[in-house]
């Protein structure tokens, strides 16, 4: 039996094992709306199933952003006959560029789509692109906003907003501390903080992994970010030879302060 949690009505989210991602459904009259189809077919045809047992209706998806846990699953929808794939022009270009050397953080949990043989493991890159400007997708009786905050978690985050509930993508994340990896940390900062000016238009806020989240945890995330730009910042001003040394001030794990910091420097070299 499915366990999708409703959000508002004809909103609901799944959370499927392995990277606890959290795919969303939003079903119209129309036509239903699926975020994120997870890490290959076998969670791809999980989340396809439990989808189906919800609505009948075509489906378009939309992916987040480009990190495998996120789109890998797209084959199990196009060979579902879906042809409509929305995402951030940068997270498509990325999908293209990367897909196929981001395999190999599944082979575990997907075999066959690590490998690239078998059924449903081709790159499904998002043909359907937003840009700067949000765009409205008519559902029928419903209508999903995706827009875009600039960088963040990565360069080519989506948010999808409906009537009752925002899906946020890895620019939220609830119960483990934010992945910096392919982040813009002080851009990120600036995205949670707008992020948090809006979230009282939204009853539920889903994040891409974890619970749903309060105004409060929005918040907290967006002021504790920008407290670690400041002080790794201040940090690295103080001993440049060694920025290092700021991970054990952060307020993250060591393993995601080491990569905020890095992302940090890299990306205020492009400023
Ligand atoms: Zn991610």
């Amino acid at each position: 039996m499915s366990r999708w949690l409703e959000v508002g009505p004809d909103n609901y989210v799944l959370t499927t094992q392995g990277f606890l991602l959290n795919t969303g459904l939003v079903v119209g009259t129309k036509r239903a709306m699926v975020i994120d189809t997870g890490s290959g077919p076998r969670q791809g045809r999980e989340i396809l199933a439990a989808v189906r047992e919800k609505t009948q209706l075509p489906i378009v998806v939309v992916n987040t952003h480009a990190h495998h846990d996120h789109f890998f699953g797209n084959a199990v929808f196009a060979d579902d006959g879906v042809t409509e794939f929305w995402a951030h022009e940068n997270c498509a270009a990325e999908i293209e560029d990367t897909g196929d050397g981001q395999r190999r953080f599944v082979a575990a949990a997907e075999p066959e789509m690590a490998g690239g043989e078998g059924i449903d493991v081709a790159l499904v890159v998002p043909n359907a692109i937003v840009r700067d400007q949000p765009v409205l997708v008519d559902l029928g009786g419903q209508t999903a906003t995706l827009f875009y905050l600039g960088r963040g978690h990565t360069d080519g985050d989506l948010l999808v907003g409906t009537g009752t509930t925002l899906y946020a993508g890895d620019l939220v994340e609830q119960g483990s501390h934010p992945s910096f990896e392919d982040s813009y940390p002080e851009d990120w900062a600036n995205a949670l903080r707008h992020l948090s000016a809006l979230r009282h238009r939204y009853e539920f806020l889903i994040p891409g992994h974890g619970e749903p989240c309060s105004d409060q945890f929005v918040k907290t995330m967006a002021s504790t970010m920008t407290t670690a730009v400041r002080q790794a910042t201040q940090a690295t001003r103080e001993t440049p030879d060694d920025a290092t040394k700021a991970i054990p001030i952060l307020p993250y794990g060591p393993e995601q302060s080491r990569w905020f910091i890095k992302r940090l420097q890299e990306t205020r070299a492009h400023h």
